[in-house]
This record gives C-alpha cells, structure tokens and sequence, in this order.
C-alpha cells in the first residue's frame, strides 16, 4: 500500500482537472488532493485511478467519478464535526473524502462482500468512520438521527421518506433521483414539514437496490 511522489503528482493533476470542472470549494480540493484513490481499486489499474472516471470495482459495483464525488461533498458543505450520513459506502472512497473534511461518517452498504472489504480497509489508511452499516440505506440510520447531512452515492428512483425525516433543521441531503440518467438533488429541511428542493445537472450511478432485488 504504497503512496508515492508520482501518486501523488497525478493526484494533483486531477484537483486541477476539477477545479477546471468548476469545483470551487478549496476545502473538497484539499481532501481530494488527499485520499489515495488508486488505494481504493484493484492493483493495476493505477493508469485509471487519477483520471475523472468512475471504474468497476468488487460485487458489481464501482467507484465514484471524482468530480460526482466532489460535487456532492461540495452540496454537503460540510463543516468539523459535521454528522453525516452516506448511503452506499462501496469501496469507501466518498467515505474517505468525508472524513477528511472532519465529518463524523455514518455509512451504510447493503452488500457483505463489499461491507466487510471496506471494514476492513479504511481503518488501514486511518479513515475511522463513526459507524460503518451493513444493511438497507432506503431506511436511513433511525438510531443514530437526527444527521446534519445525508449522501446517496446510488441513483435512487425516488427519494426515500425516512432520509428526509432523519434530517436536523436546517440539513441537507443531496441525492441523485432517477433511473437510467439521474438528477442530482438537494433538500434543506426548513421545518418539521417544509424542504426546499434544488436541481442540479445529470449524473448516472448504479442503481440504489431494495431488498427485494
Ligand atoms: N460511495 C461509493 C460509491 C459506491 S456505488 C464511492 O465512493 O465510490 C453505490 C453503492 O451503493 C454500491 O456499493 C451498492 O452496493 C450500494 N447500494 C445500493 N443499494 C443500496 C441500499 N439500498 N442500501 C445501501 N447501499 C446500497
């Protein structure tokens, strides 16, 4: 688990490549100028790791478009000690990058194989999520609300209630609604019943399962 000069030269390139893409919250740069990605896929594929793609990962699954994975830190806002919650850990990537923006990550994965791989993993490169989750995020984290924040990182083909509701006042989530092609989301909770809904452009993720699939 090597992280080098030229990891580290490449990592660069591609906080420019975002900041090119319009990213412009200099605290998302810095953590993504941080997390070794090329860690978080299979060995060989390092000539793919810094490029702004996505690429296929374990169980079927894949790893966060870097720009998709700043865009939505970005909709976060996070601030120290933030309580979040991310649905879809995956690999733990969008985790990492939350953690260092010093947010306190719960995140839940609803696939073992992936659950315990990451479990495992993240702690190796000192990423100490609060909670790591193996189950179904459509429920939300009843236990553990109310969050500042809620991330999905699958498309969801609605917006599930109970994430709405496990929100503080004044919290958001930010979740790509649709099936094929999604729209990203974000909801401020303004009141106990009121949330204010803004658009954002098209992204595509694989999609958020129920249990039943
Ligand atoms: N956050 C990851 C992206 C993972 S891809 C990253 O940083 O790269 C989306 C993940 O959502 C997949 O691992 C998938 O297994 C998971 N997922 C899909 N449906 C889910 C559900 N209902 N509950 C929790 N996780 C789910």
């Amino acid at each position: 688990m090597e992280d080098t000069f030229k990891h580290k030269g490449l990592r660069q390139k591609l906080v420019n490549i975002l900041k090119d893409k319009n990213i412009k919250s200099e605290a998302v740069l810095k953590a993504i100028g941080k997390v070794p990605r090329h860690l978080f896929m299979d060995s060989g594929f390092l000539d793919h790791a810094y490029q702004d793609k996505a690429f296929p990962i374990a169980a079927n699954q894949t790893i966060s478009q870097p720009y998709t994975v700043a865009f939505q830190s970005e909709l976060l806002k996070v601030t120290q000690g933030d309580k979040i919650l991310e649905i879809g850990t995956g690999c733990g990537y969008q985790t990492a990058v939350l953690c260092e923006l010093k947010a306190k990550v719960y995140s839940i994965e609803r696939q073992q194989e992936l659950f315990k791989k990451t479990s495992k993993f993240l702690p190796k490169l000192g990423y100490r999520a609060k909670k790591l989750i193996f189950g179904d995020g459509y429920k939300g984290l009843v236990d553990e609300a109310p969050f500042d924040s809620i991330i999905v990182t699958a498309g969801a083909p609605f917006v599930p209630k109970p994430l709405l509701s496990q929100l503080k006042i004044g919290g958001r989530l930010v979740i790509p609604v649709g099936d094929d092609v999604q729209i990203m989301n974000l909801f401020i909770r303004k009141g106990q019943k009121e949330f204010e809904q803004h658009e954002y452009g098209e992204f595509r993720f694989v999609p958020l399962l129920e249990n039943k699939n």
